[in-house]
């Protein structure tokens, strides 16, 4: 069950009550260094927020969509549920960590990510990921103790998925953050169908120019999530890693079609493991 900590009164990750002398802080989802390689006009931050359980009896998957439509500049939002001292230390080094990699990579320079760069990036997307379900604390569905895990580690925990690919599509530029969380059941579970139902797995999508980032983590034991045709092509698995490097740009790229159809394979998998 994911435990909402009270973020207005503690960090989120070191469980410290805010003082003067270690403030709470704000975080960016798309840092400031990054801010200059993301040109074009930004739209306003969409985050569509899908929510979903399959009923036991009939076998059916219901959804209840329900977006928010954000005013003002995504760039420029900050998450504030972290204290000043982690914000400014291992956090801070994550960022500087991933820059190099992730700089190349949002503007589509030729390079080459190896297995430890890909773990650096799975760390940063870990991080990202985390601190964006805060944006929509409704859906959230990483639990304290994988926060804990990540925060004690500094590695995403083993039930994290994360894909990259390299996204060439128009209409997600530069920016895109969306949040999708599910409940997921056993068969004849007896867990009643409820309107707000507790969510144990989530779906994050981030784009950062040509960066295209899909994490998803469950803690139902055995819950699984693959992609069918062309888009298993079009995703690099990074962790756990599958390859020992990925070439960058990935071919065959993403257009906005398949950046859409990854971004919502939750709920087409909720059927499978159902
Ligand atoms: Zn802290």
């Amino acid at each position: 069950m994911p435990k909402t900590p009270d973020h207005k009164q503690r960090c989120i990750f070191c469980d410290v009550i805010y003082t003067p002398e270690n403030k709470r802080s704000g975080e960016h989802i798309w840092p400031e260094w990054m801010h200059p390689l993301l040109s074009g006009k930004r739209k306003s931050h969409m985050g569509s927020k899908i929510k979903g359980r399959r009923d036991i009896q009939n076998r059916k998957v219901f959804i209840w969509p329900s977006s928010k439509k954000r005013a003002g500049d995504p760039v420029s939002k900050r998450m504030n549920v972290v204290c000043s001292g982690c914000n400014s230390g291992w956090m801070s080094r994550t960022e500087s960590s991933v820059k190099p990699i992730l700089s190349r990579m949002i503007l589509g320079t030729p390079c080459i990510i190896t297995e430890d760069e890909q773990t650096i990036l799975a760390r940063w997307s870990t991080l990202k990921a985390i601190i964006a379900e805060f944006d929509d604390t409704e859906h959230m569905a990483i639990s304290g103790s994988d926060r804990n895990m990540f925060y004690q580690k500094q590695e995403p925990p083993p039930k994290f998925k994360i894909w990259i690919g390299y996204y060439m599509g128009n209409d997600l530029l530069p920016t895109y953050y969306n949040h999708q969380g599910i409940q997921v059941t056993k068969k004849g579970s007896s867990i009643p169908f409820s309107e707000s139902p507790m969510f144990n797995t989530q779906a994050t999508t981030i784009i950062c120019g040509k960066f295209y980032l899909y994490l998803v983590s469950s803690s139902f034991e055995g819950f699984e999530i693959s992609f069918q045709g062309f888009v298993s092509l079009q995703m690099r698995r990074i962790w756990p890693a599958l390859d020992r490097v990925i070439e960058w740009p990935i071919v065959p790229e993403m257009n906005d079609d398949d950046a859409r159809l990854v971004s919502n394979s939750l709920m087409p998998s909720l059927i499978k493991n159902g």
